[in-house]
């Protein structure tokens, strides 16, 4: 084990490492007495629907518990999907293929609003379609991962491209994996440079934003609600929750259905010249097969490298986290073994019953929840998409919004639900390395 000093930056911090660019924000404007739309939850989901609200000549208020900023939307890896998770997972069990089609459809829809947002309003996000490569950690997984490229290109049209062990080293300088799949329409972005941007857009078009305004409440009266924040009252013809994995006991329906998960990362000190093109040429954003996978990626200037797992079964706090997800590091890249880790951190993802994000109204509230840790690009697209909704301009509520929103078991006993489930994963990805062993 690498002692200590060795391995922690003599500035090491447990924050994001975005955060050095563009920390997340105290606003302690009074809160408005009325608007026409209250969003709790200032991530890219509840900023992305203040901005479209807006947009539209609705009042806005953006309503956090904690500064602006600071829950998942800036604690991400900032790798923006278009919608792989659905195939690569399980997400898509028990969904007819016309859904998934549609579903795909929207992922990728996301894709591209987010492409087009940040080019049009020209937000300083640092966004890099560079693509991703999916790394098989067996032979097995390779023969599956090739299956589900072909069926991402024929839902979506993206280009795939099949990475055979041997052609590998193209693309990471690792031996690691048994070759994978590499999809061109992929990037990465500044999480916390982007949410900054989405402030911005947000406010000049007219919202206004409130941290440490948590909503404690919300009433029904009549045509309105009554939405009591730490901050005073406000009445709102129409709220959003957008509190994805920090969504708490403000409403049973919503704590039924979402399970919050700890989610983390390190990075690296500046890494010598020259070993970045080495480990990454192409810049691109690299996970892999295994439950508990590893994904990692290089910061927006090329120089350090983010990597991300889940440590350990339990949460184990930060600086621990550090040097499990280390270990992991140089197990891919032993590269790395004299580099220092400079920021860790952690962040909650929200996981649903179905692994599907929804959007949808209960009790005349309107949802965008559930992201499944998939949510650069799909949340701040379900933020616009919901808002657009809420203020009758758009009647199909989409393929996020079909169907039920079901209650999550492991969300109603996350105590015991998330050890356990991780335990699983273990198991699986223990038995898959022994496989690779057999093998190797
Ligand atoms: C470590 C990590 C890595 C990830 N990596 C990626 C990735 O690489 N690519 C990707 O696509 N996705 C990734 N994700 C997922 C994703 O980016 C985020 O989870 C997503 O941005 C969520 O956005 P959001 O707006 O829905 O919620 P968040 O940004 O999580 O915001 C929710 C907010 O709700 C607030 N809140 C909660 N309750 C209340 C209340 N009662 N009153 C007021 N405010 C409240 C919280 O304070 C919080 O600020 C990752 C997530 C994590 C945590």
């Amino acid at each position: 084990m690498r002692p200590d000093a060795l391995l922690f930056h003599d500035d090491f911090r447990l924050a994001p490492y975005w955060w050095d660019a563009a920390p997340p924000e105290t606003s302690r404007d009074p809160v408005p007495e009325r608007v026409d739309l209250a969003i709790v939850g200032s991530g890219y989901c509840g900023l992305s629907a203040a901005a479209e609200a807006a947009r539209q000549g609705a009042s806005v208020a953006v309503l956090d518990a904690a500064e602006i900023g600071a829950g998942g939307s800036t604690r991400s890896g900032g790798m923006v999907s278009s919608g792989q998770k659905l195939a690569l997972t399980n997400a898509i069990r028990g969904v007819s293929s016309d859904r998934l089609g549609r579903l795909m459809r929207e992922s990728m829809a996301s894709f591209e609003y987010l492409q087009r947002l940040i080019a049009d309003e020209a937000l300083d996000a640092d966004l890099q379609i560079t693509g991703r490569f999916f790394g098989a950690f067996t032979q097995g997984h390779f023969e599956h991962l090739r299956k589900q490229g072909e069926l991402l290109h024929d839902k979506t049209g993206v280009t795939v491209h099949l990475i055979t062990r041997a052609e590998q080293r193209s693309i990471i300088g690792s031996d690691y994996y048994y070759g994978g799949i590499l999809v061109d329409e992929y990037g990465g972005l500044h999480t916390a440079k982007y949410h900054r941007a989405l402030r911005g857009l947000a406010r000049r078009r007219g919202a206004s934003l409130h941290s440490h305004a948590a909503v404690e409440r919300i009433e029904r009266h009549g045509a309105h609600f009554r939405v009591q924040t730490a901050r005073g009252p406000i009445e709102a013809k129409h709220v959003l929750v957008a509190t994805n994995g920090y969504t708490g006991p403000l409403l049973p329906f919503f704590s039924r259905r979402v399970l919050p998960v700890a989610s983390y990362q390190i990075a690296t000190e500046a890494l010598p010249a020259g070993l970045m093109s080495a480990l990454n040429p192409g810049r691109r954003m690299i996970s892999d097969s295994k439950r508990n996978l590893f994904y990692t990626r290089p910061s927006p200037d090329g120089t350090r490298m983010i990597f991300g797992s889940r440590p350990a079964i339990r949460e184990v706090d930060e600086r621990e986290a550090a040097r499990i997800l280390y270990a992991k590091m140089i197990q891919l890249w032993p590269a790395l073994r004299d580099v220092r880790i400079t920021h860790a951190w952690k962040g909650y993802v929200a996981m649903t019953g179905d692994k599907l994000a929804h959007i949808g109204e209960h009790n005349g509230i309107h949802y965008a929840l559930g992201c499944n840790g998939n949510g650069v690009a799909l949340m701040s697209y379900l933020g616009q998409r919901v808002a657009q909704h809420l203020l009758g301009l758009d009647a199909a509520p989409g393929a996020f919004g079909e169907g039920t929103f079901p209650i999550s078991v492991a969300g109603m006993a996350s105590h015991w639900a998330v050890p356990v489930g991780a335990a699983l994963y273990k198991l699986d990805d223990l038995w898959d390395g022994r496989a690779r062993a057999a093998l190797s």
